[in-house]
């Protein structure tokens, strides 16, 4: 099978699992070409993701093989695509715990445990909620954007790139711990954002690649145990 095929399934069965994803949101990955994409179909049931579903995107968002329509809001993908060559995975999702953020003044999402050196610079909410369905609206979504790596869509959800699916899914895990991590921190008290310094004390020792497969793996061998996955899908 596949690889890229497989495990954006995998990825997308997992984070229905772990309950980031529900009945909306997609992963897609570019391919080799560097000017395509795989999706998955606007109404396939992302619990039940089929590889095989996947559907071959152009940066122009028209579907190029595969049968059915991409998701309305494909021109987040295409557009990120298009501004950040070093982006080759992309995640649009809506968690609410998450996108509460957005949604309380002067409560921004800081850097609370040491993975989130994936942000650094603080998380940017982009402040148009509507669905970002024509290329006009990614490309505002794409400034707001900019050089960071994921991004809150004011009273809407998420947005997560990374280098590869796998380390796609790693960023989001901890994308999502780290909100909750400062909502209960919230809770108790003050709240002791780290530094950038400390941040980058982290990353200098961090290796990415080996933590990403890692937690991967944790999580779809969990996920295989459950049924959630097909064992054969897990290598
Ligand atoms: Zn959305």
């Amino acid at each position: 099978m596949d690889t890229m095929r497989r495990d954006i399934a995998i990825c997308t069965r997992l984070l229905v699992d772990v309950e980031i994803l529900e009945y909306s949101g997609h992963i897609s990955s570019r391919l080799p070409s560097g000017d395509e994409f795989l999706i998955q179909p606007v109404d396939d049931v992302r619990s039940a993701l089929q590889p095989s579903r996947l559907l071959v995107v152009g940066l122009d968002g028209n579907v190029i093989d595969g049968d059915g329509t991409p998701p309305s809001e494909t021109a987040i993908h295409s557009e990120i695509y298009k501004a950040r060559p070093d982006v080759n995975s992309v995640a649009h999702f809506h968690h609410d715990p998450t996108t509460m953020f957005s949604m309380v003044a002067n409560r921004p999402l800081l850097p609370m445990k040491n993975h989130a050196c994936r942000w650094p610079d603080g998380v940017p909410v982009h402040p148009d909620p509507s669905h970002i369905s024509t290329v006009e609206q990614g490309q505002e979504l794409v400034k707001t954007l900019g050089d960071h790596n994921a991004l809150l869509i004011r009273g809407h959800g998420e947005v997560v790139v990374a280098e590869s699916i796998k380390a796609l899914f790693a960023d989001i895990v901890h994308f999502v711990e780290n909100a909750r991590a400062l909502a209960t921190a919230l809770l108790l008290g003050d709240v002791m954002p780290l530094s950038r310094g400390d941040l980058e004390k982290f990353r200098a020792t961090f290796h990415r690649e080996k933590h990403a497969n890692k937690l991967w793996t944790y999580y779809a061998v969990t996920a295989s145990n459950k049924g959630v996955v097909p064992a054969e899908w897990i290598e």
